[in-house]
C-alpha cells in the first residue's frame, strides 16, 4: 500500500496533507525517513512512525453507541443531527456508518462501523440476527398478545412478520400501561412500533437492548460510545 495512503487511512489527514507531511520529513519507515508519497509499505510488517508515534495499521473499526433520542441514524444530514456527529474529532472517520437503523425518538444499542461484510451478517434478512428492544406502551400487554406475537403477527399493510418474543414485565391498570422486551428476528421498517399498533397499544418509549449476542453496555451515558472489545467483535461475527 502507498504511504500516503496507509497514513490518511489511519486519518493523519487527507491524502493532500499526509503527502505534505511525508515531504516534510515527519515519517520514517522501518528506521528511515521516507519523503516519496509513493513508498508502498507492507502494513503488517514494516514500522511506520509520524513523529514519535508508531502507527500500527487497522483496517476495521468498531463501536458500540448508545444512541440519544433526536439524532438520526444516519451519517450525514444537511439538517438533522447525525449518530456520527457525535463522534470526536479524534475517532470520527468518513467511513463509519450505522449498522442498522434506529428512529429519530428510539435510544440504545447502535453498533458502528466500516465493515462492510458484517453490516451485512447484521442486516442479511437471511440471517435472522435476534434484535431486542425494551419497549414501554400505552394499553395494557396481554397473554394473548404475547401468543399473537409468537405465531406472526400481521401489521398494517398487510405485512406478516416472523414469530416473535414478547415477554411482558409490567403492567399498571391504573395508568394503562406495560412495558415489556420482544425479540425480533428481522427488521422491518418501525417495526416495533407497528407491531405494538396491530396489538392496539402505541409505544410511548423504545430502547434497544440486544443485537445478536451483543448487548447495550449500560454504562454508556445517552449519546456515549465506545470501541468493541475483540470478544464482543467475535460475539457478533
Ligand atoms: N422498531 C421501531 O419501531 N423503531 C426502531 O427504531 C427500531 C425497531
Amino acid at each position: 500500500m502507498r504511504l500516503d495512503k496507509f497514513l490518511a487511512d489511519m486519518n493523519f489527514g487527507s491524502r493532500k496533507e499526509v503527502k505534505a507531511f511525508i515531504k516534510k520529513g515527519l515519517v520514517r519507515v522501518n528506521g528511515e525517513i521516507v519523503k516519496s508519497d509513493k513508498f508502498q509499505v507492507n502494513e503488517l510488517s514494516d514500522e511506520v512512525y509520524f513523529e514519535e508515534e508508531q502507527v500500527v495499521y487497522q483496517k476495521y473499526f468498531y463501536y458500540l453507541m448508545n444512541k440519544p433520542q433526536g439524532v438520526i441514524s444516519a451519517t450525514v444530514d444537511d439538517f438533522e443531527e447525525t449518530v456520527l456527529d457525535l463522534f470526536s474529532d479524534e475517532d470520527y472517520r468518513e467511513d463509519l456508518f450505522p449498522i442498522g437503523r434506529l428512529d429519530k425518538d428510539t435510544e440504545g444499542l447502535l453498533v458502528i462501523s466500516n465493515d462492510g461484510a458484517l453490516a451485512h451478517q447484521l442486516l442479511s434478512p437471511k440471517k435472522h440476527v435476534p434484535k431486542e428492544y425494551y419497549v414501554e406502551v400505552e394499553g395494557l400487554l396481554t397473554t394473548q398478545d404475547v401468543q399473537a406475537c409468537a405465531t406472526g403477527l400481521k401489521i398494517d399493510g398487510g405485512e406478516i412478520c416472523l414469530p416473535a418474543q414478547l415477554q411482558v414485565l409490567s403492567t399498571d391498570e391504573q395508568a394503562e400501561c406495560s412495558t415489556a422486551l420482544l425479540v425480533l428476528h428481522e427488521g422491518k421498517f418501525h417495526q416495533v412500533k407497528r407491531m405494538m399498533q396491530a396489538l392496539g397499544k402505541e409505544v410511548t418509549y423504545l430502547k434497544r437492548v440486544r443485537m445478536g449476542q451483543l448487548l447495550l453496555d449500560e454504562q454508556l451515558a445517552l449519546g456515549e460510545y465506545r470501541t468493541l472489545t475483540p470478544e464482543e467483535i467475535r460475539l457478533l461475527q
